[in-house]
């Protein structure tokens, strides 16, 4: 059984699936492993090392042929064709957003899991590239911030005087929100954050930051896998409130709030843009999904009566040499559910493979899938 690593061809890319680190593992579990010459320069991992690691180097066109193409990001049309029928692909591969994307896996019967449908239990905490890629990304926001604000973080007391530590709000204190917490206090600012999860104080607390609660009476806002809920229009408006007072103060808002499936919730209205002062800064990871600032343009880093937005799409690939350590372990783990002494073997009673695969060999079409396309292929 052959796995296969292309490279990764989309604008901004410069992440790689698996590192040298992992395909020893591979190897060493008897599986052949081949890797599309140049495919880990970009994120620091060169071809002899992938070599040294037990894998060999080859064209595209070989590794489109393999039985399992591990990815970064969805494989193009072209490439989808060019695979063989049975065969599987592993990444990212937006299965929510872009559905129609993925009629070329359908139409070649392939098997395709997306790593952003991995179920999020204990078991599959280790191939959670979700999480890995959110702690990338809160971390990067805060280095972005603190490169764009006119002033430092920590507090220094010097002897042309003191100057005071950055005052940075977080909104959403998830995966990406906690790490964004714990990378400004490392540099030293005050944090506070806000998140409609109560649950979410607690971790907030322990990092060294204000947790800000907003009472919403006995609404429910985290559902049983312990995301956020979507709110009503009142209960958005309340946290809101909050929020456009506690940015007048701040240097820096970073927002990651997120509900899955749904377009962000608008946190940073346009008004609260206005009361932050000049030189001020909003870091917004919520651009990819309609952003949780009214002023963010997705992509951009745009200037808004003196204080910054800036809207990254893809921040994991600016720190691709960790990102792909992290993600190619992530990959590396799930792979172990579906290679069996060296030979590919689906289990698709296990709750996990069952929960990320989007496709199975041309069928069985995940239901959220199959109602964004507007058919059902043999649904699940
Ligand atoms: P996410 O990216 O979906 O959302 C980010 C944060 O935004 C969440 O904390 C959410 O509560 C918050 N949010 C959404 N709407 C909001 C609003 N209107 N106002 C304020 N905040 C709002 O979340 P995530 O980082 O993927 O994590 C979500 C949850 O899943 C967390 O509880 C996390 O600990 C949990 N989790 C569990 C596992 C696991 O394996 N068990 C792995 C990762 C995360």
């Amino acid at each position: 059984m052959r796995i296969a690593v292309p490279v990764e061809n989309q604008r901004d890319e410069a992440r790689v699936a698996l590192t040298p680190e992992s395909i020893k593992k591979l190897v060493a579990s008897g599986v052949e492993v081949i890797v599309e010459t140049g495919a880990g320069i970009k994120s620091g991992f060169l071809d002899d090392e992938y070599k040294t690691a037990g894998a060999s180097l080859a064209g595209r066109g070989a590794v489109l042929e393999a039985d399992v193409l591990a990815c970064v990001n969805r494989p193009e049309p072209d490439d989808l064709n060019k695979m063989k029928a049975g065969a599987v692909i592993l990444g990212f591969l937006k299965p929510l957003d872009e559905p129609a994307a993925l009629e070329p896996v359908v139409a070649r019967q392939l098997t395709a899991f997306a790593v952003e449908l991995i179920p999020r239990i204990t078991r599959a905490q280790s191939m959670d590239a979700l999480s890995s890629m959110a702690t990338v990304a809160g971390y990067k926001a805060v280095i972005i911030a603190a490169e764009h604000l006119p002033r430092m973080f920590p507090l220094l007391m010097t002897a042309a005087g003191t100057v005071p530590p950055a005052k940075v709000l977080v909104l959403g204190a998830g995966v990406a929100g906690l790490q964004a917490i714990a990378t400004a206090r490392r540099l030293g600012a005050v944090v506070e954050a806000y998140d409609v999860r109560a649950a979410a104080g607690q971790d907030v607390k322990s990092l060294g930051a204000k947790f800000l609660e907003v009472d919403l009476g006995s609404i429910e806002t985290q559902d049983a896998g312990g995301y956020a809920k979507e709110l009503s229009p009142e209960a958005l408006k309340l946290g809101r409130d909050m929020v456009t007072k506690r940015a007048a103060a701040s240097d820096v808002v970073i927002t990651t709030a997120q509900v899955p499936g749904r377009k962000a919730p608008l946190m940073l209205t346009e008004e609260a843009v206005h009361g932050m002062r000049p030189g001020s800064v909003v870091v917004d990871l919520a651009a990819s999904t309609g952003g949780n600032c009214a002023l963010t343009q997705p992509g951009q880093n745009i200037n808004h009566q003196g204080v910054t937005i800036i809207g990254p799409l893809n921040l994991p690939a600016t720190v691709p040499g960790h990102s792909s350590q992290l993600y190619s372990r992530n990959l590396t783990t799930f792979l172990g559910l579906i290679v069996d002494k060296g030979s590919l073997k689906i289990d698709m009673s296990d709750e996990i493979l069952k929960g990320a695969c989007v496709v199975y060999q041309g069928g069985n079409v995940h239901p959220k899938v199959a109602a964004a396309l507007g058919h059902a292929v043999g649904s699940q």
